[in-house]
Formats: structure tokens, sequence, C-alpha cells
């Protein structure tokens, strides 16, 4: 059993959370088991985004993993590193959805028991997903923030071993594999684009992507949501007043160490994008390439759309982060619309 000891951030953390951020050699390393574990996903140029931007756009198709967003790489990396004692008890998570899906697919694999808990009104489908992996899943609270402090309390009562969502060098290094896989494909990328929750996506990114090729690595996060924008920007790690996006995976109130400091040391630049640039962007992906992507992953898209002009002639990549959108939201958002 342990208990929590100071953090750095709002959020708990308990000894075994190592406070130092991981480097591109942690992501190399970290090669290995995702590579054993899941399939390399594809990275596609798009022919109607090619148009529109005037320049060479590419997807990176993390929806094509199993889970259906890029978190899995992450969890497989964290589970297969986790130390025996907590192979009995088991691993704990707070989640919206996708970080829950990736843990519980890794304790899966490496037979760990896992509990995720999730607030009351989490995505349905992202639930019943959890349990098929074999998870037991909690319901607790409003928000995000409501289930995290459940979790890490019950992490304390009952010694499970607590994934933090962003404050796991192992979890960050291994998401940045996907960032690997870019930059051998496309050694000639101008820009990078991606969401930012958490922020583990982002510092994956500036590991490899930005490490080790020219781009310019570009965060994108909802102005509905700004935590990790204020963090990155002003140099603190003070909750934002406002959260209120519709895009679960990147709905954060609390920015968190870890993963500030690698952005406030190597993303390049920062977007702040509208709840309704990242409807559009959802439409885009649906109308343009049948993708069905999350709003989480559309607010790359929207970000591009921000700097249209510089992008001319360039090569650009985004991830398509997740294909976890709800239907009931697929419908409201693509199902009463034409491409606009
Ligand atoms: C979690 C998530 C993000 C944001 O990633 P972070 O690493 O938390 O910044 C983006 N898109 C999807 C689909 C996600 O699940």
């Amino acid at each position: 059993m342990y208990e929590p000891v100071d953090s750095p951030d709002e959020t708990t953390l308990f000894p075994y959370h190592d406070r130092t951020p991981p480097t591109t050699a942690d992501v190399i390393r970290a090669r290995r088991v995702v590579e054993e574990q899941l399939p390399q996903t594809p990275l596609i140029r798009s022919e109607a985004l090619s148009a529109e931007f005037d320049a060479d756009v590419y997807l990176k198709r993390e929806d094509t993993l199993p889970t259906g967003a890029f978190k899995v790489r992450g969890g497989v990396r964290l589970i297969s590193q986790l130390a025996p004692e907590f192979h009995d008890p088991g691993v704990i998570a707070a989640s919206t959805g996708n970080h829950g899906q990736s843990i519980a697919y890794a304790g899966r694999v490496f037979d760990v028991p896992v509990t995720i808990v999730v607030p009351e009104d989490a995505n349905t489908s992202k639930v019943r997903a959890m349990e098929r992996y074999g998870a037991t899943v909690v319901f607790h609270g409003r928000t995000f923030d409501d289930a995290r402090e459940h979790a890490e309390t019950m992490a304390t009562e009952q010694g499970y071993r607590y994934v933090h969502s962003a404050n796991e060098p192992s979890l960050v290094a291994g998401v940045g594999t996907a960032g690997l896989e870019i930059v051998e494909t496309l050694p000639d990328i101008d820009y990078l684009f991606c969401p930012v929750g958490g922020g583990s996506s982002a510092a994956g990114y500036c590991l490899t992507v930005g490490a080790l090729s020219d781009a310019t690595v570009v965060g994108v996060q909802s102005e509905a949501a700004p935590a990790m924008y204020r963090a990155w920007k002003e140099g603190h790690l003070q909750p934002a007043e406002r959260m209120e996006t519709f895009a679960e995976g990147i709905a954060t109130r609390v920015p968190f160490y870890l993963t500030t400091s690698v952005l406030r040391d190597q993303l390049d630049e920062f977007q702040l994008v509208s709840e309704s640039a990242i409807e559009r962007g959802i439409r885009e992906l649906f109308f343009e390439e049948t993708i069905v992507a999350e709003g989480a992953s559309a607010t790359s898209l929207a970000g591009m759309g921000q700097l249209q002009e510089e992008l001319r002639g360039k090569t650009v990549v985004f991830p398509i982060s997740g294909r976890n959108l709800a239907p009931e939201r697929f419908q409201r958002i693509v199902g009463t619309a034409s491409s606009d």
C-alpha cells in the first residue's frame, strides 16, 4: 500500500510515479513491445485535404488500432513494465473513455486486473468496450476530475497501481511510437498537428517528429477547455476556469506536470480552436474521407484551418487520434447537415 506524495500539479501522485520526463531514447525503447502487440498504423495521403490546403496532407490512422485510439500504445508499454507487486491487486485509472479502453486492453494482454472510474455520463460505447476487455467499470461524479479523485482515493485505500493519464513517462514513451513510425516513413515533414488533452500525444510527437525531423509541431486545443494551452503559454499548472468542450478526449481542466514540462520545452506552436470548428472538422472528415473521427481528432484539422496560408506547398501530417464518436453525437453533427 502506498500513500500519496507531494504533487507538483493538482492531481495525486504516489511514490511509484517517476517525475522524470521521458526522452527520445525512451520512445525507441518502447518500440519493441508496441510492435509486438499492435500493428503499425497506415500513413495515408488525403487527396481532398491536399487539394483544399494546396499542400501534401497525410493522415496517421491511429483510429485503426484495436480500441480505436492511439492511447493503447501507451497502455501496452506501461502495463508491460508493471512492477510484479501490482500484478495481483491490479491497476486503476480514471478516464472519459479512451485511456480506460487502453488500460483495459493492456490489462487483458498482460493478465492484470483493471478498474476504470468514469464520470456518470461517460460515452456508453466506450464503457461497453472497457467491459468487453474485462475491466471493472465504476461510475463516479459528473466530470473527469470527479472520477479522477475517486480513482485516486480507491488507489490509496485498496492498493491498486494508479495509472495516471499523463504523469507516466512510460505511457508517454509508448504513445510516442506513433511519431517514430511517421518519421521513418516520411522524414521530410514540415508540420505535425495534434490534439492536446492531457498532452501525452503532443509530448510523444515532440520527442519523435519534433526531435528527429525539421517539422514544426503544433498542438491544438479547444478554446472551451484551454488548461494545457494556458499552462504552456503562461508557465504554471493552474486549473482552467472553463472546461466545456463536447469532445471528451480533450476535456481536461487540470494541467499535468510531466506533459507540460515536455511541451514547454519542445512544442513549437499551440492553437486554440472553437467548438464549431471542431464540429466542422468532424463533418469534413466524414464527407471528404468517410472517416468517423472523434471531436478530439478533428481539432487538428480545425487548427490547420487557422494556419492555411503558412501550410501552402508544405508536407503536413495529423493523426486521426480516435474514432470512438458516440452514435448519437455522430447523428447530431453529421446526420443532419451536409458538408460546409
Ligand atoms: C486522449 C485523446 C486525445 C488527447 O490526447 P492527450 O494525450 O490526452 O493530449 C486526442 N484524441 C483522442 C481520440 C483521445 O482519446
